[in-house]
């Protein structure tokens, strides 16, 4: 995806767990490297060695908030929660930064909790002094002052209370406990290293890193406790229909992450197929705006067996660029990251495969520079349906007045963007690409929210 400035799609978070390891710190900092595309603002671990809780945290990179083996020195014990964090909820400064802990729990948290009104009056009935903005401090200070004799009892009564999206990894002196919400909006995965080490990532890519095998999902509603001699599962009490993110196969998680026993370069490669089924196009090469878009544009040109080609290099030392939401400098970040090939596209009617479009003028400039790098015509084909609707789950999508699906037709996108055709994959077609075993929130597509939300009924009252 290209629309990488403040306005576009931003990652949620990523959380992990260690349970039952000597070196659980360096654990949790190598998985949470793994996560890093989930969330580059700020980062933290919080460890337990069995009677207090240890915890580090600070604003950026992985590798700035925890600079070499040193950096955990103070990070004792056998267990572990950590975090990645990308601001859904809070602002971007660090009293905001997870895992947050009261001492006795530690919490991290990915998702989002969108009417937190009456969870804010029972905590702050209770005295409770809340030090951040995040609605993810909330769920912990609730857990806190949750009445019931075992930690799964204070957990089950205070998410009955919640209602949102929630993947959880909760950190006490002697246990790890790792949550899904009922509707599984966002993933939560458990492996196993070596005989006796239980982990939780929220992809799979960071059970690879620690060299974890997959044991399972954890399961919409599920709660899973680990401890010194067991590992027990519960349910939340509420049920709901199963509504996975949709965008997280399309473009969120990492594309070696699993899903279903499949790596998502694989899914989005039939995304592709499927796209190229619904929308051919008459054209000499087929080329990828990197590195999202390059599994689904490898797809495509298999399904018309047209040559896949690089058509683009990207830098990619500057990062993602969601630096600034001016419109000159996100003309000048899409020059500073992709670099067209003109040999390859000269005289060529070029198809480029992109996973989404956001307000559409990422999309402009590079249809601008393969045309200006001799590219006879630009056929731009997406890889999901036109993104009309804000996320409510974890997502930081803007507003509906910036999505330029929400405001145009089809035609009138292409015209502004300037290219010779544009297609979009059919909302059937991406939930057949993702695989029908599970059934997902497609919210930002179609606008049918699992969850109705206070913000949700004024921007639905006003469409
Ligand atoms: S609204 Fe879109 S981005 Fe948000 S959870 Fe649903 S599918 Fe994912």
């Amino acid at each position: 995806m290209q629309e990488d400035t403040k306005v576009g799609f931003k990652d949620e978070c990523g959380v992990v767990g260690v349970y039952g390891h000597t070196h659980a710190a360096e654990l949790a900092r190598r998985m949470l490297f793994a996560l890093q595309h989930r969330g580059q603002e700020g980062a933290g671990i919080y460890t337990s060695d069995g009677e207090a809780l240890h915890g580090k945290k600070g604003m950026g990179l992985i590798d700035t908030v925890f600079q070499g083996p040193k950096s955990l020195n103070k990070l004792r014990g056998n267990s572990a929660i950590g975090h990645v964090r990308y601001s859904t909820a809070g602002g971007n400064e660090l009293c905001n930064v997870q895992p947050f802990c009261t001492g006795e729990l530690a919490l991290a948290h990915n998702g989002n909790v969108p009417d937190t009104e009456e969870i804010e009056r029972t905590i702050a009935e209770q005295g409770v002094h809340r030090e951040s903005t995040s609605d993810s401090e909330i769920i912990l200070h609730l857990i806190s002052i949750a009445p019931g004799k075992t930690i799964v009892d204070r957990i089950i009564w205070s998410l009955s209370q919640v209602r949102g999206s929630y993947s959880l990894t909760i950190l006490s002196k002697d246990s790890i406990i790792a949550v899904r919400d009922p509707f599984g909006f966002r993933p939560l995965v458990m492996g196993k290293v070596g005989e006796k080490t239980i982990v939780f990532a929220s992809e799979t890519c960071a059970l690879d890193i620690v060299g974890a095998t997959f044991i399972r999902e954890v399961e919409p509603g599920e709660i899973i406790i680990v401890g010194q001699s067991s590992v027990e599962s519960y349910r939340l009490p509420t049920s709901e229909e199963e509504a996975q993110c949709l965008f997280e196969r399309v473009y969120f998680s990492r594309p070696d992450s699993e899903y279903d026993g499949e790596p998502l370069q694989q899914t989005r490669e039939r995304m592709g197929q499927i796209l190229a089924q619904e929308c051919p196009a008459d054209a000499d090469i087929v080329i990828a705006v990197p590195d999202s878009g390059i599994p689904a544009a490898r797809g495509f040109a298999k399904a018309l067996n047209i040559p896949y080609e690089v058509g683009f290099i990207r830098n990619h030392y500057i990062g993602r660029t969601f630096i600034e939401p001016l419109q000159e400098d996100r003309y000048n970040g899409v020059i500073l990251k992709l670099n067209p090939i003109r040999n390859t596209l000269r005289e060529k009617r070029v198809v480029v495969v992109d996973d989404s479009i956001v307000r559409g003028t990422t999309s402009k400039i590079i249809v601008a520079m393969l045309f200006a790098s001799g590219a006879k015509e630009v056929h731009l084909r997406i890889s999901c349906p036109p993104t009309k609707f804000p996320c409510f789950y974890g997502v930081d999508t803007p507003n509906r007045n910036k999505l330029i699906a929400a405001n145009k037709t089809v035609e009138q996108i292409r015209e502004f963007i300037g290219c010779t055709s544009l297609a979009y994959l059919s909302l059937a077609g991406l939930k057949n690409a993702a695989g029908n075993k599970t059934s997902f929130c497609s919210a930002c597509y179609d606008g049918q929210y699992p969850i109705k939300v206070k913000h949700l009924l004024q921007i639905q009252a006003a469409i």
